[in-house]
């Protein structure tokens, strides 16, 4: 499982190609999708999943976001080589690879310990020298490492938190899924910080994350 051979880079080209039909058309975001082994971010049985357009359970009941809505989320955030990203919501590390492939300096904030050990441990493997991976709680950001060019938070946040939009540069952009009130899904977000007090919103497609949640897990 540990390799990436012309298999699974058959595999990618036919999962490409459904994200194509569905509209994804950013070439540096089909680079990164064709690039990023999706496979080594899931166990060995599960190969064929790995290159399935759905989202699939990563464990402490969290999933792997599916494939469109990572390469959605990355065309809205209009991702250039060498913007500082910040990133909510670790999980399995493949959507910071995705950024990191299309040469982002990434930080990542996961919450649960155990999987942000696994997706270190994924990344590094894989050696993604730009990805920094933090234990966190997201929704108070990585103040030390501000101010980011882009944010992107991959779990269903209540509201747009304002440390999060604190930490945005002027000029920055902010991808975030918010609840819709009394529903299961989430607006997508695109907001952009015009200025200090000055924000222009950009509505996308629905989708349905897990929840984005408060503190931190650690090991038991
Ligand atoms: N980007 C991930 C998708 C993970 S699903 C991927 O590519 O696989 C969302 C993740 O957000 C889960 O792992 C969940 O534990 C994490 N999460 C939820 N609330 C959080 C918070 N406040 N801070 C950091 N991570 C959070």
């Amino acid at each position: 499982m540990l390799e990436d051979n012309y298999k699974h880079k058959g595999m990618r080209r036919r999962l490409v190609d459904e994200l194509m039909d569905l509209g994804i058309s950013q070439p540096e975001v089909i680079k990164a999708l064709l690039t990023v082994p999706r496979h080594i971010f899931f166990e060995t049985a599960f190969l064929k999943q790995a290159y399935q357009n759905k989202a699939f359970p990563i464990g402490e009941n969290q999933t792997i976001s599916q494939p469109f809505t990572v390469a959605y989320q990355s065309e809205m955030l209009a991702v250039k080589e060498g913007d500082k990203i910040l990133e909510i919501g670790t999980g399995s590390g493949y959507q910071a690879a995705i950024l990191a492939s299309m040469g982002a300096q990434v930080y990542t904030i996961e919450r649960h310990k155990k999987l942000h050990l696994k997706a270190k441990q994924a990344l590094s493997y894989l050696r993604y020298n730009n990805v920094h991976c933090l234990f966190g709680d997201g929704f108070k950001g990585a103040p030390a490492f501000a101010p980011y060019d882009k944010i992107i938070v991959t779990a269903a946040a209540p509201y747009v938190p304002d440390d999060l939009i604190d930490q945005l540069r002027i000029g920055g952009i902010m991808v975030i899924p918010v609840d819709e009130e009394g529903k299961n899904r989430q607006q997508m977000l695109r907001i952009t910080k015009e200025s200090a007090d000055k924000l222009t919103y950009e509505r996308g497609y629905l989708f349905s994350f897990v929840p984005m949640l408060k503190g931190k897990k650690d090991l038991k």
